[in-house]
């Protein structure tokens, strides 16, 4: 065991990492609560996962933030698997208690303290979700377990994709679950007929920030588009629906809501959300052309 003089070490691990936002929001809100804590981006190539899980159990840290490759992955090497994390079939946090890890998942909180402002106006709806990957699974959750739907509609490039995670959520025993194409030409119309449409994928995130995963799609008034890519802010995504009288929510208020309940986790303290949001917007003006991804 190394001593770190009474300092918690915490990471996120992705590969790649780029310049996570993490890292600042958590070290931010850690001196704010006068919590003696650091965290750094760790890089993480797939095949040295355990091996990495190891040295942070031996390091003695306090706990992980995981992003893209890891976030499925993970779960076999964890000794306890929270049931929102277990359904979803991925892990975004987890806490080391003494040798043992315990994986949570925090972006459904995240994504539920998002959409939440709108119960009222989005109850009863049709959703469209864009991708089909954890993400997508993390919304999906929320939207079956948390908010009256009239439909949900699960649209990846693949189709057996979208299915697969549709079969995925069959104990929900949710009849009104959709499957589309990302091409079909069918989309269209439902995108129009739909309350609110979720980007789940990574399209359109620094630097391809002209892409779009729906080019040619139209949006109307009424609506509401939620992205959860947050660098850009407004993406090619959210300016479209923004310009045809949309409503939008960028994937920033879901970074914070799933870093405040990580931070809860790991310290049993409350992140100071507004505080953080000056601080990653601030950043994220200043970053411009710079890459800032995962988590
Ligand atoms: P993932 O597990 O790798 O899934 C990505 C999904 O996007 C897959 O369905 C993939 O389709 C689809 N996709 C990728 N490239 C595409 C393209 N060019 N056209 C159409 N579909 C494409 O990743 P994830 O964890 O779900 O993350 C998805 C996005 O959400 C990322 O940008 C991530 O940063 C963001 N995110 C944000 C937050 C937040 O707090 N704001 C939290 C979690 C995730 P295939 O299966 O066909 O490859």
């Amino acid at each position: 065991m190394i001593s770190t003089s009474g300092l918690t070490l915490y990471g996120v691990i992705g590969h790649p990492i780029g310049h996570s936002l993490s890292p600042i929001m958590h070290n931010a809100s850690f001196e704010a609560c006068g919590i003696h804590a650091t965290m750094q981006a760790y890089d993480i190539e797939p095949d040295s996962l355990k091996d990495a899980l190891d040295s942070f159990v031996n390091l003695g840290f306090g706990g992980i933030n995981v992003t893209i490759p890891h976030k499925q992955k993970i779960i076999p090497y964890l000794d306890f698997v929270d049931e929102e994390a277990g359904i979803v079939g991925a892990v975004n946090t987890v806490k080391f208690d003494g040798r043992k890890m315990r994986g949570y998942n925090t972006d459904t909180y995240g994504f539920l303290q998002t959409l939440e402002p709108l119960r009222n106006s989005v109850e009863g709806g049709r959703f469209v979700v864009l991708g089909s990957g954890g993400a997508a699974s993390a919304v999906t959750f929320v939207l079956l377990r948390y908010f009256r739907t009239s439909q949900i509609v699960i649209a990846s490039r693949k189709s057996s994709s979208a299915r697969a995670l549709v079969d995925h959520f069959k104990a929900f025993h949710n009849s009104r679950l959709a499957t589309s194409s990302l091409d079909d030409p069918a989309l269209a119309r439902v995108i129009r007929d739909s309350t609110v449409v979720i980007n789940a994928t990574p399209v359109g995130m620094h630097p391809n920030t002209k892409s779009t995963v729906l080019p040619g799609v139209e949006f109307r008034p009424g609506q509401t588009a939620v992205d959860l890519v947050y660098h850009p802010l407004e993406t090619e995504f959210l300016r479209t629906a923004r310009l045809a009288g949309a409503r939008t929510l960028s994937g920033l208020e879901m970074l914070l809501h799933q870093g405040a309940r990580a931070f809860e986790l790991w310290t049993g303290q409350t992140m100071d959300v507004a505080q953080m949001r000056k601080l990653l917007t601030e950043k994220l003006d200043q970053e411009g052309n710079n890459e800032v991804n995962g988590l």
